[in-house]
């Protein structure tokens, strides 16, 4: 393990020697929050400036429930380009002096001791197998040799429907669904190969004058660039399966992508219980039968094996929320993030103040007499008195890890954070933040009802003190934050057929001590309001429609349909096979607002949901690890109050110029997903160029320079 991976290991926790050689013992059960630390990696410490470099580095999320980007890091263990950034790597370190990093400290497993471990004999001492290195671009020597001119303009055509695929019917092209960077190369491959071979270019003929001219037009370095260029066409020509590669692919490639075997190891894991490690699965392959079965000389390492975890969908989990990271590149959450968060923030934008890194205002003057919008993030964070947690390793299937009570006392914050004006607070003191101790409730959580007040409290106190400025409020993807009002439309229970008595049942009970039942809200079709129930005068007045009927009133007919396939599980892609799919699918049952949503939208005010899994994108986030920070320098007490008061002293001591750096880092990440990178490749990005609010126009040039 490169000490330079993980240069941001903090010192409170590093000097917890018990913890740490627990650690090196893999066989420890709770662990410090604070070890997670070791994986924060400082991927994006922002700690340029010199002033308050060391609290922007050590707040930078310490939280191991509040940070993707750090885990998502750590565990693509063949990422190390991603730290092999000397300069940044130096400057860390410079400035963690004090800090002993142990290199030789694994870094994520986890091991529960509360499931038994099985003792396996190991034939061998498994040897790590590194993965195959990417062949180097320029080994064949290929782009010295022009093409032949035949040849090329072969390879154009092919090139060409490649990047345009033609649509099996009609006009038009289909979407080649390429990576961005793929298709930026294949783009400037057929640039190239298109000047190569027209007679009207100028760069006709001139093979080596075509490259520089197209990376050029690219923006790329004119030298380098412009020699892989040549080599990608070349290998094309040659090849027609030689495609440039995205950089990612090589996981590919992995030995896991054996259906048969990833399907061993899953039966394997699943029959070791809902925790499970790497060695889990270090061990199965050492089995002399499963060796010999997959043709297997060696066995894999700790940290192959947590790579195909990854792979076959096994995810940290965070308690308590319970999240899984890395769920971050999920195509419903990419296209979440892409098509509605950024795109919603986006708007915005025009209207911001801006900050510099050094949290000074610098908002360009063509923003000046906009009215300004302020975005308010909210989140909640649990502060523990003895500061330790656990996690585990845990199948995605497996649903969220409830949370854990008695882990001694512990205080949940919700609050709201902005660049702007740092927490929502006004002069006397007043403020919409909530103390909520987690273990006192029966549901440990924050309610919905919970939620509401408190924006409620949130709206009126921004309006009172903040009322030139228009307000966003930005809320993660909690199902708390996202409840519909209870009455809204929903097909889940609806019945097929007109029933005289069915309503939606509410946690209320009637005099019979059964739970009351309401009206479910209507919809809209058309245009027009449409009631579930019949009307007056009708001859079943009062009724529930009943599905087929709401249907058919809409112009669908439900002939021969039944209410819904068995246990709603509708094949794959299917739209029309029930009842309950087709309304489930109706806008007005997709489309129902949050209650969170309404209450905003009455106040006019917004509200945004963050994309699940990307905490970095929410810069409180970055403001409750730098106060734990603080709070664990404080004397440990198991005193209530004291608790209380140190987290609310903690909380205080976050300045707004480091505020203001977070906004500017969550800003930086979304303009990378903006700009069609991935969470690798924007927590790149993000530590590159620190300080940038955007990033810069020589991005993707770094980015191949780089190879990321
Ligand atoms: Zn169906």
């Amino acid at each position: 393990m490169p000490t330079s991976k993980w240069p941001c290991a903090d010192q409170n926790d590093i000097s917890d020697q018990s913890a740490h050689q627990d650690l090196n013992n893999d066989t420890f059960d709770a662990f410090d929050t604070s070890d997670m630390s070791m994986f924060s990696s400082a991927s994006d410490s922002e700690n340029e400036s010199s002033s308050d470099s060391e609290d922007e580095a050590n707040g930078m999320l310490p939280d191991l429930t509040e940070c993707a980007e750090s885990i998502y890091s750590s565990l693509l263990d063949n990422d190390s380009e991603l730290f092999s950034d000397e300069e940044d790597t130096k400057s860390e370190l410079d400035i963690f002096v004090p800090i002993q990093l142990d290199p030789s400290s694994p870094p994520v497993l986890v091991v529960s001791t509360e499931i038994p471990i099985p003792t396996i004999n190991c034939p061998a001492e498994p040897t790590p197998v590194t993965s195959q290195p990417d062949p180097a671009p320029l080994a064949d020597g290929m782009h010295k040799k022009a093409p032949n001119l035949d040849e090329a303009k072969a390879a154009l055509i092919d090139l060409t429907k490649m990047l345009f695929p033609q649509r099996k019917t009609g006009p038009g092209y289909k979407d080649p669904n390429l990576n961005p960077f793929v298709r930026e190369r294949m783009q400037g491959m057929a640039g190239l190969l298109s000047m190569y071979t027209n007679s009207k270019s100028t760069m006709y003929g001139k093979w080596i004058a075509a490259s520089q001219e197209v990376a050029i037009m690219q923006r790329r370095g004119e030298t380098a660039y412009a020699r892989r260029l040549r080599t990608w066409a070349c290998r094309f020509i040659k090849d027609r399966t030689k495609v440039p590669a995205n950089p990612y692919g090589k996981w590919n490639k992995s030995q896991i992508e054996d259906e048969d075997l990833s399907q061993d190891i899953l039966q394997h894991l699943q029959s070791l219980g809902p925790n499970i490690r790497a060695l889990d699965i270090v061990n199965y392959l050492n089995y002399p039968d499963v060796r010999k079965k997959y043709r297997m000389k060696k066995g894999i390492s700790e940290q192959t094996a947590r790579k195909w975890l990854q792979r076959m969908g096994f995810r940290w989990t965070l308690d308590p929320k319970g999240q899984y990271v890395d769920g971050h590149e999920r195509p419903d959450v990419v296209d979440y993030r892409q098509k509605v968060y950024i795109s919603r923030m986006l708007l915005a934008d025009p209207r911001l103040r801006t900050y510099s890194k050094m949290g000074e205002e610098n908002t360009p003057e063509e923003r000046d007499g906009v009215r300004r919008v302020v975005i308010w993030y909210h989140d909640e964070s649990v502060f523990y008195a003895h500061d330790r947690r656990k996690k585990s390793w845990v199948h995605k299937d497996a649903g969220a890890a409830p949370y854990k009570k008695g882990e001694g006392h512990s205080l949940m914050v919700a609050d709201f954070v902005s660049a702007d004006y740092g927490w929502l607070r006004g002069p006397d003191g007043r403020s919409a933040r909530r103390l909520f101790r987690p273990g006192k409730k029966r549901d440990g959580w924050f309610t919905n009802e919970d939620i509401l007040e408190q924006i409620k409290d949130a709206i009126a106190l921004v309006k009172e003190l903040y009322p030139h400025d228009d307000h966003i409020f930005v809320y993660d993807n909690a199902t708390t934050h996202l409840k519909r009002p209870v009455d809204a439309p929903s097909a889940r229970n609806m019945p097929k057929n007109p029933n005289e008595t069915w309503g939606v049942e509410i946690n209320e009970l009637d005099a019979n001590g059964k739970k009351k039942k309401i009206r479910m809200a209507g919809g809209m079709f058309d245009g027009k309001p449409q009631s579930f129930y019949f009307p007056e005068g009708h001859s079943k007045a009062g009724w529930f429609k009943g599905m087929a009927t709401i249907l058919e009133e809409r112009g669908i007919s439900t002939k021969g349909l039944n209410a819904q396939c068995k246990d709603f599980k509708c094949k794959e892609g299917a739209s029309d096979c029930c009842c309950r799919r087709i309304l489930y699918n109706q806008a007005d049952f997709v489309n129902v607002k949050s209650t969170l949503e309404i209450t905003c939208e009455a106040e006019g005010t917004a509200v945004v949901f963050l994309p699940k899994f990307h905490c970095e994108l929410n810069p409180i986030e970055q403001c409750w690890g730098y106060a734990k920070r603080i709070y664990r320098m404080y004397e440990p007490s198991s005193q209530e109050a004291d608790l209380e008061r140190n987290v609310i002293s903690s909380l205080a001591s976050i300045p707004l110029s480091s505020i203001r750096r977070f906004a500017n880092r969550s800003r930086r990440f979304m303009d990378a997903y903006n700009k069609g990178l991935d969470g690798k490749q924007a927590a790149w990005a993000s530590r590159k160029y620190r300080g940038h609010r955007v990033l810069p126009a020589s991005l993707m040039d770094d980015m191949e320079k780089a190879k990321i």
